[in-house]
């Protein structure tokens, strides 16, 4: 039977529960334990699928086609063990389980409530985890202790001990403790509330997290474990890291967290092996080129709009040794302030995928703007529907040509409906989802950059380049160089005779670690880096 660590927070929400937790993760696995993650979060919709990203940011998506909370993103890119379905669960899943079950006459004519019914289905989909190859399950609840949503998660993780064992459980809650500069004091009264809560819902913290701008002192750690009920050294401080993300593993470690959780539960691990993690700090640490990618989106004053895609610059900046400035451009303002004003200067432009027709202009514009200067160009999924667009009306002369998402009356529907997506009337969860299989033509960019004639990346998308304007692209200039395996889906178009000029049906963002850039991304920053490195050698 596996441990269960319970992840929760408290004072403010944003409080990096999902960092941390990735972290504590990353930390065990590197012990030699295998790991497991979930995050079980309070809202009301079924999935994170139809929320707009000013509600909830990137909806980021998973082999086997769930889409899923921000935060198995930082999972993925910490740890190795597997994602699947059963590592995102909402209020609504849960209910909705619930009350399909009470439809089918299951609860046999009981009266269907919060507890036991709702706390069970929750434990049940904490114990889904189990798969018999699992030390540690991980379980992060979403929200802030206090609030009203998550009291039947907490209420299902109070009673979970009693199930599997006391000493099978660690409650990790990770607190504020804020500085108070009238005062010069760090408080920990908000920490003390916190803790209380959770005592009151039957729920004793085994170690705090400390979230704090500055360090806390010896006394104010004997403070808050005396208050808090908790041994000192489980007081642990996880101080701002105004360098990098990349640094709270490390920190953890350095405090011991990774070594307190092995020695509760008395399981056999190994030492902490962190080779990789340490040489990537190096290579952040020591740049040897600088450069600046443009992100051209729809919601780019958004920091977690597209936070995968930004993730996946970095690492490739990692991997090539380059510090890269990342400018967040607002599509709209292309259409009213013009490409040269707000793009020159950048070293590669990246349109990521987006639905909507707002801003669409500005991105057609901008990708015009990098194909006739020779700026890299990296498209994603609608960034490649609308290069696609874009060498439509400029160099094919296809008047108006649209995708069918936007202008339905198009006389050049260049991107359209896929077949499948005809008769979808429920817009939960029913895109082309997932990991799906892409074949690459050999002396592509993509070949070059994947060094491999198979692949298989991550979709979400309803919508498809036109197989009737294949013959015509390709006459005129265009390479697919990725398809499906039967050759009927574009997945990738390139611009033979630019620099790097490559766009992709699928998501790449997806499966890009920090310490392995995904190839399509160390592709791009390679031919900003060296487009940055003539400029310097041209003035
Ligand atoms: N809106 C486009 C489609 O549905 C692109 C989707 C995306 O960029 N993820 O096909």
């Amino acid at each position: 039977m596996p441990k269960y660590i319970f992840v929760t927070g408290g004072v403010v929400s944003s409080i990096g529960k999902g960092l941390t937790s990735a972290s504590i993760g990353m930390l065990l696995e590197s012990r030699g334990l295998r790991v497991r993650m979930q995050k079980l979060d309070p809202y009301i919709n079924v999935d994170p699928g139809t929320m707009s990203p000013y509600q909830h940011g990137e909806v980021y998506v998973l082999d086997d086609g769930s889409e899923t909370d921000l935060d198995l993103g930082h999972y993925e890119r910490f740890t190795r063990g597997l994602l699947n379905r059963d590592s995102n669960y909402t209020t609504g899943q849960i209910y909705l389980s619930v009350i399909e079950k009470e439809r089918r006459g299951q609860f046999l004519g009981k009266t269907v409530q919060v507890i036991p019914h709702i706390t069970n289905e929750i434990k049940e989909s904490i114990q889904k985890l189990d798969d018999g190859n699992t030390d540690i399950v991980i379980t992060e609840i979403g929200g802030t202790v206090g609030d009203i949503e998550s009291l039947p998660f907490l209420e299902a993780i109070r009673q979970f001990p009693q199930d599997v064992g006391r000493e099978n459980c660690l409650f990790i809650h990770l607190t504020l403790v804020p500085y108070l500069k009238a005062a010069a004091e760090l408080k920990t009264k908000p920490t003390q509330h916190s803790v209380g809560l959770l005592r009151q819902i039957g729920i004793q913290p085994d170690i705090l997290i400390c979230r704090c701008e500055q360090s806390i002192s010896r006394e104010e750690q004997e403070k808050i474990a005396l208050f808090c009920n908790v041994p000192i050294e489980a007081v642990i401080e996880e101080k701002d890291k105004d360098f990098s993300i990349y640094e709270v593993p490390l920190s953890l470690r350095d405090k011991k967290l990774d070594e307190q959780i092995i020695k509760k539960f008395g399981l056999p691990a190994q030492p902490c092996r962190l080779e990789a993690w340490d040489k990537l700090m190096h290579s952040l640490r020591h740049p040897e080129h600088e450069i600046s990618i443009a992100v051209v989106g729809k919601y780019a004053e958004h920091r977690d709009a597209y936070k995968s895609i930004y993730e996946s610059i970095d690492h490739a900046g990692i991997h090539h040794r380059a510090q890269v400035r990342i400018g967040r451009i607002q599509s709209s303002d292309i259409e009213e302030e013009g490409p040269e004003n707000l793009l020159a200067g950048y070293d590669g432009i990246l349109v990521p995928g987006g639905f909507g027709e707002r801003g669409v202009e500005g991105k057609v514009t901008a990708i015009r703007y990098a194909r006739e200067r020779g700026v890299p160009f990296f498209g994603i999924c609608l960034g490649m529907q609308c290069a696609v667009i874009e060498y439509g009306r400029n160099v094919m002369g296809l008047d108006r040509a649209h995708s069918t998402e936007f202008d339905k009356d198009s006389p050049h529907p260049v991107i359209c409906l896929l077949d499948e997506q005809r008769n979808v009337t429920n817009l939960g969860g029913t895109m082309r989802l997932g990991a799906q299989p892409a074949v690459l033509a050999a002396n592509s960019l993509a070949h070059h950059a994947y060094q491999s004639e198979a692949i298989s990346e991550r979709h979400r998308h309803r919508y498809e380049f036109n197989n009737l304007y294949r013959q015509q692209f390709e006459a005129q200039g265009m390479k697919f160089s990725g398809t499906s395996p039967d050759g009927q889906l574009v997945e990738i178009v390139e611009l033979p005779g630019h620099p790097w000029f490559l766009a992709v049906q699928f998501h790449p963002e997806f499966k890009s670690k920090p310490t392995k850039a995904q190839p399509l991304f160390a592709g791009f920053i390679e031919a900003a880096i060296s487009r940055r490195n003539k400029k310097r050698s041209t003035t």
